[in-house]
């Protein structure tokens, strides 16, 4: 099956016509450059750049902005703010009547002043934004308009605020909110004014090797570049962290994917090491890195909920000989780490799945 890699974005900016809305926090309302910027400029940390980057450009996003300054939606704040889906209608419908061509756009950013709002991705084709948010959260919801599905994990102690959804702080689609580094603001915009304040700019782990490895579930993209290792039940395999991969050639496998048949119950497991993105998880414990370990078709979701398989957390591995971990419930899977190379800002691990 083939994969849909590159995907146009439009975004789309629009005011209410009360710019006072009915619960605004004064703020000025951002340059249209700036929110260009934001999601398409090239310096590493834009919305454009951190997906290309931290999917090893399997995905490549561009964004495009259709009306220059910002328009009016002919539409009160105090109507729609709490409903998502009304707004992100009235922007396509006003979009339509200001003679802007959606057709081959794979999504629509709806970017809305005044903020405050009930933001989010609609279905999957169209994000509501605004200014009171923070880097992390575009990013989340611009992976939805990317294809992936919010991640899930074990319930952890300090960390049930959501039951299993959410519950990966290893990756951008779970919640890692709380636990973000500040990244310098983007180049003009220091003196930006920002609801969120500073922490506006922070910015947060990638998706997990797991998960962007379901994205391309039943294709070849991840697969085929030899950067996945299957195995067995019995088996083991070294791998090389997912974190240094990144902007490098080596084609070394960088997840391994064991699997009950060809449908059951499968385990995952990838290697961290902790650099810049991807400090929030760490203790001084686990500095030589870790082994994250994620589980698909192996839970059940909520009746309520509608991701398929999503990838799902099950513990977290310290790098070291001999270190294991078994899932809980189920059938259940035992992974250990039988051997550990340390190399100058490289690591590898032999992984034992049973
Ligand atoms: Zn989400």
């Amino acid at each position: 099956m083939a994969a849909k890699q590159d995907y146009r974005i439009a975004v789309l900016k629009y005011m209410f016509d009360d710019p006072f809305g009915d619960n605004y926090r004064p703020s000025v309302i951002w340059h249209a450059d700036m929110v260009r910027d934001i999601f398409t400029t090239s310096n590493g940390y834009s919305v454009r750049d951190y997906w290309m980057r931290s999917t090893l450009n399997m995905l490549r996003p561009s964004f495009e902005f259709p009306n220059h300054a910002w328009l009016r939606l002919g539409r009160s704040h105090a109507e729609l703010r709490n409903d998502r889906a009304k707004i992100a209608a009235a922007v396509r419908e006003r979009a339509a009547n200001d003679g802007f061509n959606l057709n081959g756009f794979d999504g629509v950013i709806a970017f809305m002043n005044p903020p405050e709002l009930n933001a989010g991705t609609q279905g999957n084709d169209t994000t509501v934004l605004a200014q009171d948010a923070l880097m992390p959260y575009y990013l989340h919801e611009v992976g939805h308009l990317l294809g992936f599905q919010d991640a899930f994990g074990v319930i952890m102690a300090d960390d049930d605020k959501t039951g299993h959804m959410y519950n990966d702080k290893w990756d951008v689609m779970g919640d890692q909110w709380p636990k973000m580094e500040v990244v310098q603001p983007f180049a003009g915009w220091e003196h930006a004014e920002l609801i969120k304040g500073p922490d506006f700019w922070s910015n947060t782990v990638p998706p997990c090797a797991a998960h962007v490895w379901r994205r391309f579930w039943n294709t070849q993209v991840f697969e085929s570049q030899g950067r996945v290792a299957r195995i067995r039940r019995g088996e083991r395999r070294w791998i090389r962290s997912w974190t240094t991969a990144h902007g490098s050639v080596l084609q070394d496998p960088l997840l391994v994917v064991a699997q009950d048949g060809d449908d059951g119950p499968t385990v995952t497991v990838e290697l961290r090491l902790p650099f810049w993105a991807d400090r929030p998880g760490w203790t001084a414990a686990s500095t030589r890195g870790v082994a994250l370990i994620h589980s698909f078709r192996y839970r059940r979701l909520e009746p309520h909920q509608t991701q398929t398989y999503p990838s799902w957390h099950e513990g977290t591995l310290l790098m070291e000989t001999g270190a294991s971990f078994s899932t809980q419930d189920g059938d259940r899977w035992k992974i250990t780490v039988t051997g550990v190379d340390l190399r100058d800002g490289d690591t590898r691990a032999e992984i034992l799945v049973e």
